[in-house]
């Protein structure tokens, strides 16, 4: 699943290019997850302006409103000066006068929707629950501290809800705790201010790396989808079961959390 960094790698790759053009074509492949909600046509010759992110939702300004788009489970975008002929898994082409952005999606769980504004309509409501970009400045220990301590639940679950802090999916969330020393189970209400303060900082790190990571892989792989692979290559508890721990020589420990596997160090990570 495309996460955070897969996503912003993304929208690096295309924003400066595709910024300014106008659009002159747009085609419909199989239906997404929520329907494009205005006629496509009405589209047509409006300008693309400044790609931003939000979460894992790309936005991308019109003249009147923009898309709102997500990769879903499997989605990828690419955006190229010749576009080739679509396949059967291109479910979305926005031609401009400066390439085609394409969706790519086999198990269309992505979505392209239009929004009259990122704080009105369809954008505000599947953005509304979202919590803080990992990267604002405002993103500190002690916020974390003060959302957590209205938390029930374990601290990889929090982190993994995306409700106080977007970005840490699986396996960022593994290593992100990892790092910070703290262990998966430990009650989000429990976690000290200065535990906080190394939590936040390590969920950046970790991102940090994956973005850095995600700029060399790109240019490998025809999409983001090679992207957390390779970060798993320098994963330092998350798909390591068994093996020593790199800090301690402990066992790596592997454990179930609302269906999703999570590992780390029994030694280096303490409730
Ligand atoms: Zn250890």
């Amino acid at each position: 699943m495309p996460e955070l960094p897969e996503v912003e790698v993304t929208r690096q790759s295309f924003a400066e290019r595709i910024r300014g053009s106008r659009v002159t074509a747009v085609r419909l492949g199989k239906p997404l997850r929520w329907p494009l909600g205005c006629e496509a046509k009405s589209l047509v010759g409006q300008t693309v302006g400044e790609v931003a992110r939000r979460g894992k939702y790309l936005w991308l300004p019109l003249d009147a409103g923009g898309l709102l788009l997500h990769l879903g489970m499997s989605g990828s975008l690419a955006f190229m000066a010749q576009a080739r002929a679509h396949g059967a898994h291109d479910h979305f082409d926005l031609v401009t006068t400066r390439g085609t952005l394409r969706l790519t999606d086999p198990r269309r769980f992505g979505a392209v929707v239009w929004s009259p504004g990122l704080q009105h309509g369809m954008a505000a409501k599947l953005l509304a629950g979202l919590g803080i970009e990992p990267f604002d400045a405002a993103f500190t220990g002690e916020h974390l501290h003060a959302a957590l301590r209205r938390r029930r639940v374990a601290i990889k679950l929090a982190l993994l809800s995306g409700s106080i802090v977007v970005g840490a999916g699986n396996i960022y969330a593994c290593e992100a705790l990892f790092l910070a020393g703290i262990d998966p189970r430990t009650r989000s209400e429990r976690l000290s201010r200065p535990r906080c303060t190394a939590l936040a900082a390590a969920l950046r790190q970790t991102l940090g790396q994956a973005l850095e990571l995600g700029g060399s892989t790109l240019r490998n792989f025809r999409d983001a989808h090679g992207m957390s692979g390779a970060f798993q290559q320098h994963a330092r508890v998350y798909g390591r079961e068994g093996e020593p721990c790199l800090v301690c020589g402990t066992a790596i420990r592997r454990i179930v959390q609302a269906q999703r596997s999570t590992f780390f160090c029994p030694h280096c990570q303490r409730r």
